[in-house]
């Protein structure tokens, strides 16, 4: 029972992220820095004021490492 009970838990966790990727305001994705685990949407970069590379490549406010883009996926169809 005990064990039953980890499993879900841990299987909830793994689920519950939330959905905030793959809206409909024009976001492809997300910009990570993986040391610091700092995650940037694409259409927030310029709204919080981050210097980019000049080609919209953020680097990461923290440790100024530039950071690394993920596709979002999701609703997007991809017909
Ligand atoms: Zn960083």
């Amino acid at each position: 029972m005990g064990i039953v009970d980890t499993i879900t838990s841990a299987f909830e966790a793994s689920t519950n992220r939330a959905p905030d990727e793959g809206g409909d305001d024009g976001s492809k994705g997300s910009f990570w820095c993986d040391d610091c685990g700092n995650r940037v949407r694409d259409v927030e970069v310029e709204r919080e004021g981050l210097e980019t590379d000049g080609e919209g490549t953020p680097f990461c406010p923290d440790c100024g490492d530039e950071m690394r883009f993920e596709r979002a996926t999701g609703s997007s169809c991809a017909c």
